[in-house]
């Protein structure tokens, strides 16, 4: 077939770099995202005569609108549509990592878990799980240590496989709770109706979860339909009240405690820590 791309994705200090420079080697090319001054790193990657397109997408922790790496790493997924986004994860602080993978496979596109500093967790006591890692997840986890290249082979054959797979994207559902369910149900069916973000091959669920979580960048999108805007909000801030009079919280914060809630249980059946070492008081 023709050239993979494949966009790194991950929390700063995860390695992407460390990854890219591996994969591509001198085959790197510098530029700018277009229209702003953020650094867009691209190379290429060859295995068994196939060819990557590697891009190095900026260092973050979410894949919300608060800040331009967020919004340039997202854009870049949903608009270039890369044939498989790796998340570079620090194996050795996989709980926090997760959140950014699990919000990719949120967003539905075809995912690779790229689990780096596998040294530094086995020199922590981490026993990881990978292949049930892989299996909770339902995307494949290559263990790596981008510094030496220790699983570069696995992590493009394993790239490699999700590209041959074509498949569509398909976004992981993640339950937020009752209340904010029904909220997204009301708000999806709404989306759906006025065909909004289909240009863009987003899904209205996941529209629907930003506008929850007062996404910006969604905001705008939803704004350009007339109306649209009025009558999701009608529905935010129903169950916005709700939340407020019962729970105490907002609607944001009952849906990052939903999400890692989601991560923690994966996290806990993958991943054994080691035992505290106590020191004897006799
Ligand atoms: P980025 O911010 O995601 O681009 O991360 P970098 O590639 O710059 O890596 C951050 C730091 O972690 C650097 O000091 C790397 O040398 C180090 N590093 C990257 N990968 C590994 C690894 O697999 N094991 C260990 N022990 N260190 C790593
Ligand atoms: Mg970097």
């Amino acid at each position: 077939g023709g050239k993979i791309v494949v966009a790194l994705a991950g929390n700063p200090n995860a390695g992407k770099t460390s990854l890219f420079n591996a994969l591509t080697g001198a085959r790197q090319h510098v530029g700018n995202y277009p229209g702003i001054t953020v650094e867009k790193k691209s190379g290429q990657a060859q295995r068994e005569g196939q060819l990557f397109e590697i891009v190095d997408l900026p260092g973050t922790y979410s894949l919300s609108a608060y800040s331009l790496e967020e919004v340039v790493a997202r854009n870049f997924i949903i608009q270039d549509r890369p044939d498989v986004v790796v998340a570079v994860v620090d194996a050795s602080n996989l709980e926090r990592n997760l959140y950014l993978a699990v919000q990719i496979m949120e967003l539905g596109a075809p995912l690779v878990v790229a689990l780096n500093m596998m040294d530094l967790a086995e020199s922590r006591g981490l026993k990881i799980d990978a292949q049930r890692l892989t299996d909770l997840l339902g995307a494949p986890v290559a263990p790596l240590v981008a510094r030496t290249g220790k699983g570069l082979d696995g992590l493009l054959r394993a790239v490699a496989q999700v590209a041959a797979q074509g498949a569509p994207w398909r976004p992981l559902e993640i339950s937020y709770g009752p209340d904010v369910d029904e909220a997204i149900v009301r708000m999806s069916a709404c989306i759906a109706a006025h065909g909004a973000g289909a240009g863009q091959g987003l899904s209205p669920r996941w529209l629907a979860v930003k506008l929850l979580e007062r996404d910006a960048e969604v905001q705008k999108l939803v704004g350009q339909t007339p109306g649209l805007a009025q009558r999701l909000e009608a529905i935010r801030e129903g169950v916005a009240r709700h939340i407020q009079a019962t729970l105490d919280d907002d609607v944001e914060g009952v849906i990052a405690d939903y999400r890692y809630g989601f991560i923690g249980s994966i996290y806990r059946q993958c991943v054994t820590e080691p035992r505290v070492q106590r020191l004897e008081m006799s």
